[in-house]
């Protein structure tokens, strides 16, 4: 054997052990589905029982979002992550703090947010997703409250409330926060509440959730089986699993990572939502045109989280950046096209092929854009070498 020869051999050795040790975050991204065009979901939680300054702001969003059309003429889809209940304070303060009471979103004070909500519904501009029958958990809040004066003013609040004031920690619905680091519910407690909030939904909207987003991304395996048995067959992830609050009320006990397409342990598809643009914290509309450029480029739809409180605290200043943004994601990418949720989940599971690839090259090319995000790979593949094969992937064919 030449010397030539021989360091060919090593060479090749040598990446064959780094594509062995980064085996599986390597096949996890060539099993994710690429999709053939630009895609783009905004997402909007935190809407339902609360303010009634909802109304006005989701009747200007649908008129927004109809205002703006992919190339097919489809307005601008956004979801609404329902919350279907807030606390009565009136009858909690009148019952001397000692039990919870709820305000459910069918209440008639909020006649004019259903209203809001279900035109722009049939307008075709929201789909609402299950976000938790409330955000927050009730016994939680209940503890908090003898020893919390914050806590214990905004639970008793006259006018409903804006879930967004609790302290962070509280705001998440499946673990008990009231004391830090957060402890995990009991099984038998989650499966009853989310079986009954998925029953509140159903009689609210007339048809099972099937999407659902946990308050604050912090959820687990039983969360995941009750909302399965309840019907919802797709969760909205930011990629990652939170099961806890930690001691300094940090979202952690990070267990699963995924990737879009990925299925729960009960079968759920995983979606993977990991642009944000929230215009009241300073995020300009070109944020939203970069997202969507590198999602695309990684054959990945481009789901955008955009909250509440941004249509709530600086309402016409954020429909300003929203409809700028939606524009430029236009202007910048034509074919970009509105898609819901559950149409993303259903095209990557049939994976029709009018959108997801199938031919090699353009999914060698998409797969090697997804690398660099496997931490430590880049690194190493720069090292060994390994990145000149890989980056001759990328060429256009
Ligand atoms: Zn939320």
């Amino acid at each position: 054997m030449t010397v030539l020869a021989f360091v060919l051999t090593m060479v090749l050795v040598l990446w064959a052990c780094v594509l062995l040790a980064f085996a599986g975050p390597l096949a996890a991204r060539w099993r994710e589905p690429v999709l053939r065009q630009p895609v783009l979901i905004i997402e909007s939680d935190d809407w339902g029982a609360g303010p009634l300054a909802q109304a006005v702001a989701l009747s200007r969003l649908a008129a927004l979002l109809q205002r703006v059309r992919d190339c097919s003429g489809r307005p601008a889809v956004m979801t609404l992550g329902v919350v279907l209940e807030v606390p009565d304070g009136k009858r909690i303060a009148a019952t001397g703090y000692t039990s919870y009471h709820a305000l459910s979103l069918a209440d008639a004070r909020f006649a004019t947010v259903r209203a809001a909500m279900q035109d722009g519904i049939q307008a075709g501009v929201f789909v609402p997703q299950l976000h938790g029958q409330c955000h927050y958990w009730p016994p939680a809040l209940q503890a908090t409250l003898q020893t919390n004066n914050r806590v214990r003013d905004w639970l008793t609040a006259s006018e409903p409330t804006t879930t967004e004031d609790l302290p962070s920690p509280l705001q998440t619905r499946w673990v008990d926060a009231s004391s830090l680091p957060s402890r995990a519910l009991a099984p038998d407690a989650i499966q009853q509440a989310a079986t009954a909030e998925a029953a509140s939904y159903q009689s609210f909207f007339g048809s099972a959730p099937q999407v659902a987003v946990a308050t604050t991304f912090i959820w687990n395996d039983t969360v995941e089986a009750a909302w399965a048995q309840a019907g919802v067959g797709v969760i909205i992830t930011p990629g990652r699993r939170s099961t806890c609050r930690n001691a300094a009320g940090q979202p952690s006990c990070v267990d699963a990572t995924m990737l879009t397409g990925e299925r729960s342990l009960a079968g759920q598809i995983y979606l993977v939502r990991d642009v944000y643009f929230e215009p009241a914290l300073g995020h300009v509309p070109q944020r939203l045109v970069d997202g969507l450029i590198a999602r695309s480029r990684q054959g990945r739809a481009c789901l955008v989280e955009t909250h509440r409180f941004n249509f709530l605290q600086a309402r016409d200043a954020s429909l300003a950046a929203l409809e700028a943004g939606l524009n430029a994601a236009l202007a910048t990418c034509p074919n970009v096209r509105f898609f819901s949720p559950l149409e993303l989940a259903r095209t990557i599971q049939t994976r029709d092929p009018a959108w997801v690839e199938v031919r090699l090259i353009p999914r060698l090319a998409v797969w090697r854009t997804r690398l660099d995000e496997i931490p430590r790979f880049r690194r190493v593949a720069q090292l060994s070498g390994l990145a000149l094969p890989l980056a001759w992937l990328e060429r256009p064919a």
